[in-house]
């Protein structure tokens, strides 16, 4: 499979071949096209096998540009990953003038206020702020049609699970069509279980 078979918007596919991408990775064949597609996906990827990008371009062709809301919404366990995927998203995205916030603890809660009150289409962030911003109504979550848990074993495993219960349950009930999307980094069976779980009960 090439990009160009993957029925992705040609700006988007123009910031892909400018990033310097000529194929996608193994990931990137499996999991684009289904979540693109409306499935919810479990993906484990350990690092370098192109993870980050496989959610930036996702999550590039899902957001509709020309409606200034928060679309797409995704958890990190930590500020560097939160801001590595704003910046690989700000980069594939160049030609699709794709607003993207870093919601992250230890940044300025006024520059989170001031960007998302006036208004970006992606939030990538931790838990913890993120879950500040929506309770501050600062980040709404009304147009939000796509979740992403990246290495969410890693965020069970520091303890942000009752923080990706809080933001779930504030998402809006009649959002039926929300998809999600984990990612775990390791290959141990009892975290694909965890995950699973998780999945379960978010999606009960
Ligand atoms: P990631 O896991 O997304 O951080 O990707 C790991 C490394 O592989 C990064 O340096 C990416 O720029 C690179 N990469 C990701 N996807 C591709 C691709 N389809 N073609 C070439 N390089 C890629």
């Amino acid at each position: 499979t090439s990009f160009d078979q993957m029925g992705i918007k040609d700006d988007l596919l123009r910031g892909i071949y400018g990033y310097g991408f000529e194929k996608p990775s193994a990931i990137q064949q499996r999991a684009v096209l289904p979540i693109i597609n409306g499935r919810d996906v479990i993906a484990q990827a350990q690092s370098g096998t192109g993870k980050t990008s496989m959610i930036s371009l996702t999550v590039c062709q899902i957001v509709d540009t020309a409606l200034r809301e928060v679309q797409a919404l995704i958890l990190s366990p930590t500020r560097e990953l939160a801001s590595q995927t704003e910046r690989v998203m700000l980069a594939i995205g160049d030609f699709l003038n794709i607003q993207v916030h870093s919601c992250i603890g230890g940044k300025s809660i006024g520059e989170d206020i001031r960007r998302l009150e006036h208004g970006v289409h992606v939030v990538s962030g931790t838990p913890g702020r993120v879950c500040d911003m929506i309770k501050r109504r600062t980040l709404r979550t009304r147009a939000i049609k796509l979740l992403i848990l990246d290495e969410a074993d890693e965020m069970l495993s520091r303890g942000f699970k009752d923080q990706i219960y809080d933001v779930y349950r504030y998402l809006p009930p009649e959002l039926q069509g929300i998809k999600q999307f984990f990612v775990a980094v390791e290959k141990e069976e009892w975290k694909f279980d965890t995950l699973c779980d998780l999945y379960d009960t978010l999606t009960i």
